[in-house]
């Protein structure tokens, strides 16, 4: 894939920076993407392997506290287009790429550096301010500059067309001037990292190396140019190669973020999140109403991002997101009641009271399989609760990651409190080594044991929400048993298996055993497969090729023992990763379907003679995190399920989580709860209060 240049857009002259780079000067390894405030794709930032911040409309006076009035002041100002900018430029300094800051790209890296600006040159403008058409003039570049190295020259002709400066009583600590205007008043016309270790390449100038007459002959922008894309082609920022499960095909490269980006984002957190605590906890409910209100109205182009990196039909990711906002509404309804300082007794002048204090800074490493809805269950009370979060998707949802974390942004969670980590394994491990104040995963448990060991060290809050392999008991007293077959199927197959709570494991009551099994079938027949675009589809690829080979194992092993496949059983030939739904049957514990997660569109079913029978078989595993019950009577299902050592039980019902109850796994799928009123605590500390009057 091509290295990619982004181009801050400017409503004036954009089209100019573009035709700058020829054909042959971006070969065939570069390309150029627009970097827009207007269409804010900031997710974007992550594609691009170096920066322009263009000129244009003066930096709003709020953004630096300059007056708000002053000489030729445009009135219009675009503060979503500094906000914008300021995103790239600390975008590019945390993964060290190259930049050129262009005229009011010069400036606000200044201002964005804690240095100042002139608001108007007065009598500069004469030399500098555009008038029909840019003016030239002569720069003197500084010895031992990177400019000066870059251009190979003391002195050149430049065009000019700004009326705002670099002040030369305000040039940021860490930046040093590298030209200046070759006349009296000397007008600061270019500036660079004063300390250049362990920075990439960053020139700023105030002239427009895009416009100059003669620019392919003239130093101060042939040469600039040249060096700008040979520090890109130089730059090796690590990748992740973003996969379209359907198809196979490459959907987009992301930046990997390093030890040092994630390291520096961790810092950022701890360093602003005291300033969340304080604020109100009404403010920060009413900013998660309002991210929930940004997923509500980017439902589809979100589902579409989400169907096309994990591969889930699109009505599934549309269902995803609306279950989602259900458990964010829970959530911030709830927030104040379980969150607020707690009296818990008052007599003879004491008052104890218990309150609940954020964790600091949460690290949040989580899986694939439901980005929003295991992301929502810990990014949003954690939030509510007054942490900072870095979050990190897994691997296989970072486009959906970077969707999360642009509409938090824009919902209004202030800069620093929310960042997201890019990567998989080896970013996760490096927030092993980071000192967060807590640690909450969700994932596969060989993963989860690993992290709970790891952190363990760090005597900080650790919660796991691991695999499972959920048993499901269809007594002999179900009344509808092509209803039961058709809500079990559905358990089993609903995101191809993909669920940490889909139903793994099927006991039939042998009275109603061959009735239930043909309508099993029947059903899972009826599936259309297909394109998880394609509307109607059901079954789509599974998400992770390797998943693939797991499954094949489990039904050769399946088969090889003695089970009966019914239906399906081999992969989909073609492009994708397609795996036909898969029933097995004459199964047995012996065989890794029945022992193993699955985790893909494949069920063995057991016929079994009776409840003690089912209750023995449905307890023989590792993994606890929900079992269910069919039956007509309440008492009897209940009766099996407290047998059963897991973290969630249902009766005529699988598959399901709700906000209001904990969501949480016992033995080999985890420990700790999200969800409910346990799960909006986990974010805190109790922290007593013994107050005598
Ligand atoms: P996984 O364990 O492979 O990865 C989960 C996350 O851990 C990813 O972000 C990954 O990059 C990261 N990771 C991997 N190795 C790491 C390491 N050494 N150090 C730190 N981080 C590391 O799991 P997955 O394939 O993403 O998810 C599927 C699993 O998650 C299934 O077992 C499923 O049942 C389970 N799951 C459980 C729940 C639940 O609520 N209980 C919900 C969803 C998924």
């Amino acid at each position: 894939m091509k290295k990619r240049i982004g181009i801050s857009y400017t409503t004036t002259n954009f089209q100019k920076y573009w035709d700058w780079f020829t054909p042959a000067d971006l070969g065939d390894d570069l390309e150029l993407i627009e970097l827009s405030f207007e269409k804010n794709n900031s997710e974007d930032l992550y594609q691009c392997d170096g920066f322009i911040l263009t000129g244009g409309v003066d930096v709003d006076p709020s953004f630096y506290n300059g007056k708000p009035d002053y000489p030729n002041s445009p009135g219009n100002f675009q503060p979503a287009r500094d906000r914008f900018e300021e995103k790239i430029y600390r975008y590019s300094q945390l993964y060290r790429l190259p930049l050129l800051g262009i005229c009011r790209g010069m400036q606000l890296i200044n201002i964005l550096e804690g240095g100042r600006l002139l608001q108007d040159l007065d009598g500069g403008n004469a030399r500098h301010r555009k008038e029909a058409s840019d003016k030239q003039h002569a720069v003197l570049t500084e010895e031992n500059s990177l400019l000066n190295k870059v251009t190979g020259e003391r002195s050149g002709y430049v065009n000019s067309a700004h009326h705002q400066a670099v002040d030369p009583g305000g040039i940021a600590e860490s930046l040093m001037v590298n030209a200046y205007d070759d006349n009296d008043v000397r007008i600061i016309e270019g500036l660079e990292f004063k300390d250049k270790t362990d920075k990439s390449f960053l020139l700023c100038i105030q002239w427009h190396p895009e416009r100059i007459p003669d620019k392919e002959e003239n130093r101060f922008s042939a040469n600039i140019k040249k060096e700008f894309l040979a520090a890109i082609r130089h730059s090796t920022p690590k990748k992740l190669a973003v996969i379209n499960p359907a198809t196979g095909d490459l959907i987009k490269e992301l930046n990997e973020d390093t030890a040092g980006s994630i390291a520096k984002k961790q810092k950022l957190l701890s360093t602003t999140q005291p300033a969340w605590r304080q604020e109100s906890r009404e403010r920060r409910i009413e900013i998660i109403r309002n991210f929930s209100n940004c997923l509500e109205k980017e439902m589809e182009s979100v589902s579409a991002v989400l169907t096309s990196e994990v591969g889930k039909p699109l009505q599934q990711s549309r269902n995803e997101i609306k279950g989602a906002l259900a458990r964010i509404k829970w959530l911030a309804d709830n927030a104040e009641r379980f969150l607020s300082d707690e009296t818990m007794s008052s007599s003879n002048g004491i008052v104890e009271k218990i309150v609940y204090e954020p964790l600091g800074i949460v690290c949040n490493i989580s899986a694939w399989n439901y980005p929003f809805l295991v992301g929502v269950n810990v990014f949003i009370p954690a939030l509510l609760a007054g942490n900072a979060v870095l979050y990190k998707p897994s691997e296989y949802s970072s486009l959906t990651g970077l969707q999360i974390e642009k509409l938090l942004k824009r919902a209004g969670v202030p800069e620093n409190i929310f960042h997201i980590a890019i990567g998989g394994k080896e970013a996760g491990e490096t927030l092993l080594d980071l000192p967060f104040d807590g640690y909450f995963f969700t994932g596969s448990y060989k993963t989860g044991n690993y992290i709970y060991q790891m952190v363990a060290k760090k005597m900080v809050p650790c919660q796991c929400e691991l695999g499972g392999k959920d048993p499901l008991y269809v007594a002999d007293d179900i009344k509808d048993i092509r209803s039961v077959a058709a809500a079990t199927a559905d358990g089993a197959f609903y995101n191809n298996g993909q669920s940490c709570c889909s139903v793994e494991r099927l006991y039939v009551h042998e009275h109603i055993y061959e009735n239930f099994v043909n309508e099993f079938v029947h059903e899972v027949q009826s599936w259309k497969i297909g394109s998880p675009g394609e509307k109607e589809v059901y079954i789509g690829p599974v998400t992770r090729k390797e998943q693939l080979t797991v499954i094949e194992n489990q039904v050769t092993d399946a088969i090889n023992k003695g089970a009966k496949l019914l239906l399906g059983g081999k992969r989909i030939e073609g492009k994708g990763y397609f795996f036909e739904p898969t029933v097995l049957v004459n199964v047995n514990h012996q065989m890794l379907v029945m022992k193993d997660e699955s985790f893909g569109p494949v069920i063995g079913i057991m016929r079994v003679k009776d409840d003690q029978e089912a209750i023995k078989l449905m307890a023989d595993t590792e993994y606890g995190l929900t079992a269910s019950v069919y039956s007509s009577d309440q008492r009897r299902a209940e009766h099996i399920l407290e047998r059963i050592n897991a973290g969630t039980g249902y009766w005529n019902c699988c598959d399901r989580v709700s906000a209001a109850v904990p969501w949480s796994g016992r033995k080999h799928s985890g420990f700790g709860a999200t969800l409910s009123h346990a799960g909006l605590r986990a974010f805190t500390r109790p922290k007593a209060y013994h107050l005598r009057s």
